[in-house]
């Protein structure tokens, strides 16, 4: 590789695309080619299981939810990503309360999503599930190879660097966050979350039962829509929109028997979010 001296500056660089330049300049970045991105695990398919929404209630819903995988797990590769839910919010309360900074707070909400991660991977223990960290993302296709189930939590690995939100002080990236990029770095067949209503409504189903239900939409149609309340992450609607590889995602009732079969054979089950312009 040719080095090349600046004459005035006398600062070294290293012949590529990228020299000198700043890596920040709009129009650079805009004329920059890319090559499509490589999918590394095309054929794997992220399951979120919602804590609050799947883990907190207990064995009358974890345990149908961890058996229908299990059934499909010899035709399809899954990859479980654990949300937190109840205890989350119960160490968000108190560490609001004490003053706690967001990356305090998304450090706490880390290891409910990892208590979740251990429980669900004993679970799976008999049928190839091993609880995997942020580290083993490269090992993956070994474990498909084996026939494992890897269980990973779901929390985004930003903990103290956790991006400041816009309202408050609660971390904006969790764990439906951690399961979209996850699902993106692999180039995964389809991302999915399991949780205990039937899809995206206009409004929270459990108070306003009356709500239309939204069966698909694209990104931006839906956060034109302003709505108060959501059943994924709001970020994930940002990174959904910005997306390279996992232009979809699914949220479907994990609590109906078959609706995890189904939606893992690509079938539309609940609400599919899309992204609605080619990046
Ligand atoms: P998880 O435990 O999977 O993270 P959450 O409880 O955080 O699940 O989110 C799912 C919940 O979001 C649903 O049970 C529902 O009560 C609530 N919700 C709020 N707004 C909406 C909406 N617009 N459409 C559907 N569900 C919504
Ligand atoms: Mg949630």
């Amino acid at each position: 590789m040719a080095l090349i001296r600046e004459r005035d500056s006398k600062r070294l660089h290293i012949k590529s695309k990228l020299m000198g330049e700043s890596l920040v300049s709009k129009s650079f970045l805009q004329s920059l080619e890319e090559r499509e991105q490589f999918k590394a695990l095309p054929d794997v398919n992220v399951l979120k299981i919602g804590g609050q929404s799947v883990t907190d209630m207990g064995a009358k819903a974890v345990v149908p939810v961890l058996e229908e995988i299990v059934q499909n797990a010899r035709e399809h590769k899954i990859i479980i990503s654990t949300g937190g839910g109840t205890r989350s919010r119960h160490v968000y309360s108190i560490a609001l309360e004490l003053g706690m900074p967001t990356g305090v707070i998304a450090k706490l909400g880390q290891s409910v999503s990892e208590q979740n991660a251990l429980m669900i991977s004993t679970l799976l223990m008999p049928h190839g599930g091993i609880k995997v960290g942020h580290d083993d993302i490269p090992k993956l296709a070994a474990y498909f190879s084996q026939g494992c189930i890897p269980v990973i939590h779901g929390m985004p690995p930003y903990g103290y660097w956790e991006h400041l939100p816009t309202q408050g002080r609660l971390p904006p990236n969790r764990t439906d966050v951690g399961a979209y990029l996850l699902a993106e770095v692999i180039g995964a067949r389809q991302c999915i979350y399991v949780k205990d209503v039937n899809g995206l409504y206009e409004d929270n189903p459990k108070l306003y039962p009356e709500a239309k239900f939204i069966p698909k939409i694209g990104v931006r149609e839906l956060q034109a829509m302003n709505l108060d309340d959501l059943v994924v992450e709001w970020a994930v609607l940002d990174m959904l929109a910005r997306s390279r590889s996992v232009k979809q995602i699914q949220i479907i009732n994990g609590l109906i028997p078959g609706n995890i079969s189904r939606a893992l054979k690509g079938e539309h089950v609940g609400t599919i979010i899309y992204n609605d312009q080619e990046n």
